[in-house]
């Protein structure tokens, strides 16, 4: 196992193309580093150097006490799983599982005795004289985590490893990935384009966009804290509110940030936290409320500095949530599981008061962005 530090590391492609862009991660030994981000963001790039298979244009990597910039994939002790599994077709699956092991010519008992360890981990016993073409998605992806598995290697690299499974497999795939990490220990940087696969695995996200890191931390950090617009849209499902506002003080000393006619007051505590906000007082601001810290304004009691009043527009029922849609000034914005709500959008009449957070407190969940 090892620690993998990532320091001012950028790749330039030959036609020019900036991939990565000075990029920095500390990767604590053991644990599970999510990079997420949009297509084209760099991610794989980012990996591919990290596992060696892609030439580094500036800055470095060390694994463990060693910079690894110029050695050679296979002398790196990283063990890569790919999106396409990357299975040898006419290996049976012990052999494809035993393949690294062999590589390194270790004694046949002891490669028998791993890989039928690590089969039966993965439930593939009774499938190890099958051809890859004869498993299922599912199964192939499990081979493809045992052949990582099995080399022990300083730290696993998975670029997108779920993509091809169907959506009820991903999610069975996503925590057996998981508990292995965790059993073992092993150092992780997972790859995905998916930002509920990362906040679900990662100890720490890593979010990248155009080549540049955004913000990394814990999940609930990059969601209760983004650091930028691009975080705060990109976490989350339903993703947060994001309204045109601006930031007003008012006679009364009060900060307000104003959406169209409506105005929010903003808690003492939120300036005290953020106090640089001050500064922005006349300009344009985005107030992001999470769905979920929406409430019916009546029921919670909400004061009127706390809500924003719209007619509901549209209810979705999505089994166990509602979402129910409201236009505030232009700009729509979605409440999450509110039975009232969606019982008052149904009326012909129903003008509903929203609380952007619960109580008088105005928008103390919701998050302004400058
Ligand atoms: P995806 O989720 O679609 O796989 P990604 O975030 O992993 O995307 P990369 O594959 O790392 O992104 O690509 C980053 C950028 O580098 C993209 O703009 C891509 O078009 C470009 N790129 C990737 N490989 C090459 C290459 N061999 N030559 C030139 N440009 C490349």
């Amino acid at each position: 196992m090892a620690e993998i530090v990532i320091d001012g590391l950028g790749k330039v492609y030959a036609d020019g193309t900036r991939a990565v862009d000075d990029l920095a991660l500390d990767i604590q030994d053991g644990e599970f580093l999510v990079l997420v981000g949009p297509s084209g963001c760099g991610k794989t790039t980012a990996l591919r150097m990290i596992a060696g298979l892609e030439q580094i244009s500036e800055g470095t990597i060390r694994i463990g006490d060693r910079t690894v910039n110029s050695v050679p994939a296979r002398d790196r002790d990283v063990a890569m799983v790919f999106q396409s599994y990357a299975l040898y077709p006419h290996l049976n699956i012990f052999e494809n599982i035993a393949f690294g092991l062999r590589l390194r010519k270790l004694p046949k008992d002891e490669i028998e005795r791993r890989v039928r360890e690590v089969a039966g981990v993965l439930e593939l016993g009774e499938h190890l004289h099958r051809k890859p073409g004869q498993l299922s998605g599912g199964q192939r992806q499990r081979v493809a985590m045992g052949r990582a598995i099995v080399r022990e290697p300083r730290a696993f690299l998975m670029d997108e490893p779920l993509s091809n499974l169907d959506a009820k497999l991903r999610v069975q795939m996503r925590a057996q990935i998981a508990r292995i990490q965790r059993d073992l220990g092993v150092t992780t940087v997972y790859v995905t384009h998916d930002q509920t696969e990362a906040m679900t695995l990662g100890d720490r996200v890593a979010v990248m966009k155009r080549g540049v890191l955004q913000q990394v931390g814990p999940p609930q950090e990059l969601y209760d804290h983004p650091a930028n617009l691009f975080v705060a849209g990109f976490v989350g499902s339903p993703g947060m509110n994001l309204l045109g506002a601006s930031l007003e003080v008012g006679g009364d000393g009060r900060y307000r940030v104003r959406v169209g006619s409506q105005a929010l007051d903003l808690p003492d505590g939120l300036l005290h936290r953020r106090p640089a906000l001050r500064d922005h007082a006349g300009g344009k601001v985005v107030l992001g409320i999470r769905p979920e810290d929406m409430e019916d304004a009546e029921i919670v009691g909400a004061t009127e500095g706390a809500t924003l009043t719209s007619v509901a527009d549209l209810v979705e029922a999505m089994g166990s949530d509602v979402l129910v849609h409201f236009p505030v000034d232009a700009d729509p914005v979605v409440t999450e599981d509110t039975r009232e709500l969606a019982r008052d959008a149904g009326a012909d009449d129903a003008v509903t008061a929203l609380s952007a957070a619960a109580r008088d407190t105005g928008p103390e969940k919701g998050i302004v962005l400058v």
